[in-house]
């Protein structure tokens, strides 16, 4: 298949290892983070940590809007389904993220909570359509890739008339994440950054620009196939031993400097910054969020809705915080492939497809060296 097969042939994955073995400086230890889940994936899944040098560690950043999402915004999923007695609608992986008293939405739902799984917009607007004397919540979550189709979605809703539509807005946005974990009190030690791909194609590479320039980072755009992060890390680690800190573009095939403006202005005419909002992991970020604008406010369930602010805990003995930040990897969760599977998750990392944990499972676990937060 076009773009997917040149991207994972085993003889170029050779020659760039090859060429990364012959670049990198025997006396330095490079920490790359790949912010994505989607990277974490492609790393485990066709085993490219097992072709870099030992001195080459990737660090899994919080790029999974999953794995993100704090316990207590799920909590009150929940109760706009327990209380209120709206259909909600939410992706599947939310499912079986664990909320507060060893409840989730799956639980919700077998006790009887109308929680239906949905594979996009369309289908809550469909629902809401079929539905037209019960009130419908799309539970939206994810980065700037996934907010488009909820502004899409929104106004639909607002043109076709839907009054029983809403949205639960958690759309989160990346550079504020990133810069949260560059000026974190005990900062992480990380060298470079490997930069979200689809996350990208909308916002552009533009917005990175400030990482290398006031931090002194490295970054290049790197898309999710094996030899995209391969050749990505390569580029990284020239920048690194040139001393250079600038961003680069690996994903040429899919992101330009600008990003997509169609996009962009759709967001904005729907959305606004949120001043605040929590990050598994990350606890509260400024301007890290969106919220629905005034505009639309009708289709807010926030105004609709008292949904009061709750901060929750993980469960104890989880470790998805700090493997979120790279201060932790998944083999330094006690509960890993004890108490802790994908049949039984503990956590939103062994829950949602793009998490560390379960790539760790799925690909390669208890494989590989413990990391110390530096
Ligand atoms: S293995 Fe499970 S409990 Fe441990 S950090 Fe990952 S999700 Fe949390």
């Amino acid at each position: 298949m076009k773009y997917i097969d040149e991207f994972r042939q085993q003889d170029l994955a050779k020659q760039l290892a090859g060429a990364i073995a012959a670049t990198v400086d025997p006396g330095r230890h490079y920490r790359l983070m790949e912010f994505c889940g989607g990277h974490t994936h492609a790393i485990f899944r066709y085993g490219v940590q097992d072709l870099m040098p030992a001195n080459v560690e990737f660090v899994h950043g919080p790029g999974c809007p999953v794995c993100v999402l704090p316990t207590g915004r799920i909590d009150n999923a929940i109760q706009l389904v327990e209380q209120h007695d709206v259909i909600l609608c939410t992706y599947a992986d939310l499912m079986r993220v664990p909320a507060s008293g060893h409840n989730s939405l799956l639980k919700a739902k077998a006790a009887g909570g109308d929680i239906r799984m949905v594979y996009s917009t369309q289908d809550a607007l469909r629902i809401a359509r079929e539905n037209p004397r019960r009130p419908v919540v799309f539970f939206a979550i994810g980065f700037e890739t996934t907010t488009p189709p909820t502004a899409v979605a929104i106004q639909q809703a607002r043109a076709e008339g839907l009054a029983n539509f809403s949205v639960f807005c958690n759309h989160v946005l990346t550079p504020a994440a990133m810069r949260a974990i560059l000026d974190a009190p005990q900062p992480v030690a990380i060298d470079a950054f490997l930069g979200p791909s689809h996350v990208s194609s909308v916002i552009g590479s533009r917005p990175y620009e400030v990482f290398a320039e006031q931090y002194d980072k490295p970054i290049v755009i790197a898309g999710f196939e094996p030899l995209d992060v391969m050749q990505s890390a390569l580029m990284l680690i020239r920048q690194l031993n040139a001393g250079q800190h600038t961003v680069e573009n690996e994903y040429s095939r899919a992101v330009s400097r600008d990003g997509n403006l169609k996009a962009q202005i759709l967001s904005a005419e729907v959305f606004e910054p949120r001043a605040t909002f929590e990050w598994r992991g990350l606890g509260l970020i400024a301007d890290s969020a969106l919220q629905i604008r005034a505009e639309y406010a009708d289709f807010d369930a926030e105004r609709r809705y008292p949904i009061p602010e709750i901060r929750a805990s993980d469960v104890k003995g989880c470790e998805c915080p700090a493997i979120l930040r790279g201060a932790k990897k998944p083999q330094d969760c006690k509960l890993l492939g004890t108490v802790c599977t994908p049949e039984n998750p503990m956590g939103s990392c062994m829950v949602s497809s793009e998490g560390a944990c379960a790539a760790y499972w799925s690909y390669g676990r208890l494989r590989g060296a413990s990391v110390e937060a530096g």
